[in-house]
């Protein structure tokens, strides 16, 4: 019998889990042709959580779970996840509801006919504010024409991933990442389905406009040099009309005698290039510190304790 994994990464949903267990234990029950497992990836939550988790593991050998040894924010709980789902297919749900479990049944329908990445795209995008649909939209649209990777757009990561697409995942292990870029890059064969995000079942949303702005900047160095590519172009524009200014003022000397005048312009143009070159080296150094993150090569993720629901097995790392 083939096997669907459910990959769950959590950071203090205690206000949720049960409800989240209960719809999945439904839905599970009721597709008699999968085995199913519930990997709930516990992302250093400070409330109770885990305890939960714990308890659900106790009644249900379905569950699985990673205690990840801190925070480490929701794109590392997904590599975690990734690397201890055991499914022929793995489905990664957010835990607080708001992508409805119900679509878990046609994911599976077009897995079977063949796809390897079935994703959920959001027809409507409830309980968010016109300036966080507009902002999203500008940003996908950028990444996109600077990667030339087609970004899925209202796609969360509410997506069924054949196994050989995790594997492929599995393979990525940079530091710094941008697992909805990942997605798109390792191609296979995809499928869109359509639904109504919900707002939020209970608890609090993790982002702010600081996240997601340092996310967007993530999102775009980590997956495009382009940055590094204009500022190139600007710097090669600004020259040649630097240049050009220059002959022009030689000529001008030349022909019509010196003027002193001209301070305020001076100045202005000071003060454009040194923002420039600010910027310029601003975007060089985003890559440079990528750089360096990445040449630490420290583990993604540090496991606290690893419970196999399967084997009923509980591994501690101490
Ligand atoms: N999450 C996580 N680690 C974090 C932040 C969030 O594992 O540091 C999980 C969270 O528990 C939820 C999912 O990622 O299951 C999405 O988080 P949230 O609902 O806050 O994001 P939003 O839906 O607002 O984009
Ligand atoms: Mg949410």
């Amino acid at each position: 019998m083939k096997k669907i994994s459910i990959l769950i990464p959590a950071y203090n949903e205690e206000a949720v889990l049960e409800a989240l267990y209960a719809r999945l234990g439904t839905l599970a029950n009721d597709i008699k042709k999968y085995t199913f497992e519930f990997l709930f990836v516990n992302d250093g939550s400070r409330d109770n959580t885990l305890k939960i988790i714990r308890e659900l593991a106790e009644v249900d050998d379905r569950v699985s779970y990673v205690n990840l040894s801190r925070n480490f924010g929701k794109e590392i709980a997904m590599v975690a996840g990734f690397d201890h789902v055991s499914g022929d297919a793995t489905v990664i749900i957010d835990a607080d509801l708001q992508d409805p479990p119900e679509l878990i049944p046609e994911m599976i329908h077009y897995w079977e006919e063949g796809f390897d990445d079935v994703y959920a795209k959001r027809r409507s995008r409830e309980g968010e504010t016109w300036f966080k649909k507009w902002s999203s939209k500008k940003f996908y649209q950028i990444l996109e024409k600077l990667s030339h990777v087609p970004i899925q757009k209202d796609t969360g990561d509410f997506r069924l991933l054949d196994r050989r697409a995790i594997e492929a995942l599995k393979g990525m292990r940079e530091s710094e990442r941008y697992t909805k870029g990942m997605f798109s890059w390792i191609g296979f064969y995809k499928k869109e389905i359509l639904y109504d995000r919900d707002p939020r079942a209970a608890g609090e949303t993790k982002w702010n406009y600081r996240k997601l702005i340092n996310f967007a900047i993530d999102g775009i160095t980590s997956f495009t040099t382009a940055p590094l590519r204009i500022t190139t172009y600007v710097g090669f524009i600004v020259s040649l009309i630097a240049f050009l200014y220059l002959i022009f003022i030689v000529f001008r000397t030349v022909f019509l005698g010196a003027d002193i005048a001209g301070y305020p312009s001076t100045l202005a143009v000071i003060l454009f290039l040194g923002g420039v070159q600010l910027l310029s080296l601003g975007i060089i150094g985003e890559y440079v510190g990528r750089i360096f993150l990445e040449t630490k090569q420290r583990p993604l993720y540090l496991i606290e304790e690893y419970h196999n629901g399967s084997r009923k097995k509980t591994r501690r790392k101490d």
